[in-house]
């Protein structure tokens, strides 16, 4: 994994961790199974191939699965935050009465704020078993 991916991980923010069932170094992404029969396809999920955990590359995967579902979480909720923003400014009428700094401001603190909320509501989910 490079630094950089590394370094993201610290700020992932609110996550859902999906407990692992089973036991073993073969590990299904899709049903979030541990299992001691690999390599080969995960006998519960159609075409989804074992991971072998003991393989650096694989565990490097895992944390880059899970770090692009809260990448997309935190879009998802910015974008959600900024139409909801726009609405009330909108609504309220704002961009006429308060200078568009203030406006400006204002929206960008809400957004961020709102975002942050979405994601705690709704956080991503943690897959990979061996994250801390
Ligand atoms: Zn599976």
């Amino acid at each position: 994994m490079t630094q950089e991916s590394r370094r993201g991980l610290g700020t992932l923010g609110p996550v859902r961790r999906i407990v692992c069932r089973g036991q073993g170094k073969w590990f299904c992404e899709r049903c979030v199974t541990r299992y001691q029969e690999g390599p080969g396809d995960c006998p519960r999920c159609i075409d989804e191939p074992l991971l072998n955990l003991d393989v650096g590359a694989v565990r490097e995967l895992l944390e880059e699965l899970d770090a692009n579902r809260a990448r997309q979480r935190w879009g998802q909720a910015m974008g959600a935050s900024a139409a909801i923003v726009i609405v009330v400014l909108i609504a309220n009428g704002l961009f006429g009465t308060q200078t568009l700094r203030g406006s400006a401001r204002f929206g960008a603190v809400a957004m961020g704020g709102l975002a942050m909320l979405l994601v705690g509501l709704f956080p991503p989910q943690q897959r990979n078993p061996l994250a801390k």
